[in-house]
């Protein structure tokens, strides 16, 4: 009998490779560390990866999610091979598909085929065009956001579901507001924001790249979002961090792994098939099998992978166990772990500042929601206590 877990695989079939050049993309600099030379999955990693994850699934529903790099450089053939392989494989299961593009290539051709096969698309976008122009630039540092904009007009014209992804950075954190709006200007209604906080290349490094989000600065622009949001928005446009927090309010885990007590269950595949531990642990040390070669399954449930599941809780740093917050927090993700702290063994959470920010100043709103839904009322009614 296949041996299944419960787990997620998010897919880099391009590897590193992608047609911009973000000047804080973290993955761009892979080059020095993916040591592998496919530029592009086979499609005989490609076969091997969907029948593989179909089989290891313990879930009915099996989520495929393709990221990059760009995902797109691989051209719409790849990815109808994919689909073939999913039926070919899905003995019964759900198969579902959500896809992260930068949307500088996407045609008629590419929304027909995401509107076809219920593809969920991720736009990554910066809200505003010149915070966005700032960073997320082309090859020759032309800037990019139009073209992203027309990628959103194409995919409404097709009906394709889409959420955008917006890189909170030194540019942006006090412009929570005005990026809510652009972002609802462009069509919006699901929206995710992540903060920016790299050392550069060298993991050990503790200089902070100038573009990154301040450590107070995620909260701040999380609490003016929210502030906005809660004017006239709730139950009509949905935000990933929110909805994560009302979740946690209502009593469940957080559904994004950076406030759950372990990490462990979100692997990354590289073009090569090569398992790593996390999307932010992309170094030789962190590589935890191969997909040509073994089941995931094996892989997810490995010494390896659950060491550094384990990992997250039993490094916290003594001010985070004593944290009243803790419970929504759990510390954060490890990769942002990088302030030294006098008299802690461990390194404590950049975004600290940033996390005690958001989960007070939500905390009164959030209350009544819980109740709200508790009673089984119209969540929508806390605009007008609010209000
Ligand atoms: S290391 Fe960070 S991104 Fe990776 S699973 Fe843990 S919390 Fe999530
Ligand atoms: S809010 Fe700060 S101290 Fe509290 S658990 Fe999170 S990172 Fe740790």
């Amino acid at each position: 009998m296949q041996q299944t877990a419960h787990f997620h695989l998010m897919a880099k079939p391009s590897s590193f490779h992608c047609n911009i050049k973000c000047e804080y993309c973290f993955y761009l600099n892979k080059e020095e560390i993916v040591t592998h030379q496919t530029r592009f999955m086979s499609d005989e990693t490609l076969e091997n990866y969907v029948r593989n994850y179909i089989e290891s699934q313990a879930h009915n529903t099996v989520n495929f999610v393709w990221q990059g790099g760009e995902p797109t450089l691989l051209g719409l053939d790849f990815f109808k091979q994919a689909v073939r392989f999913q039926q070919k494989f899905a003995n019964g299961k759900t198969i579902t598909n959500a896809f992260q593009t930068n949307g500088i290539a996407l045609n008629h051709q590419w929304a027909e085929f995401f509107k076809q096969h219920n593809f969920l698309l991720g736009i990554s976008i910066d809200g505003l065009a010149e915070i966005h122009n700032k960073y997320r630039i082309s090859v020759n540092g032309q800037p990019t956001f139009e073209r992203v904009a027309h990628a959103i007009e194409l995919l409404k014209q097709h009906q394709v579901e889409f959420n955008t992804l917006t890189v909170v950075n030194d540019q942006n954190w006090d412009k929570g507001k005005q990026t809510y709006q652009a972002l609802k200007a462009l069509g919006s209604t699901f929206m995710q924001f992540i903060p920016i906080v790299e050392t550069g290349a060298c993991r050990s490094s503790t200089n902070i790249q100038n573009f990154s989000v301040p450590q107070q600065g995620y909260g701040r622009f999380l609490v003016d979002v929210f502030q906005e949001w809660l004017k006239e928005d709730v139950g009509k446009v949905f935000v990933i961090e929110f909805d994560n927090l009302l979740g946690q309010w209502l009593g469940y885990p957080s559904s994004s792994c950076v406030h759950q007590q372990t990490c462990g269950s979100s692997m990354i595949t590289e073009a090569n098939g090569d398992v790593y531990s996390c999307d932010h642990f992309v170094y030789p040390e962190y590589k935890v099998g191969n997909l040509n070669q073994q089941p995931l399954a094996e892989i997810a449930l490995s010494d390896a992978q659950h060491q550094f599941g384990q990992a997250k809780k039993t490094t916290l740093t003594r001010y985070c166990q004593s944290c009243s917050l803790q419970k929504l927090c759990h510390g954060g993700c490890p990769k942002h772990r990088i302030l030294s702290l006098a008299g802690e063994e461990f390194k404590h959470n950049y975004l600290c500042q940033s996390y005690q920010l958001f989960f007070r100043q939500t905390a009164p709103t959030m209350r009544k929601m819980r109740d709200i839904i508790r009673f089984g009322g119209d969540i929508r009614s806390v605009m007008d206590v609010e209000s």
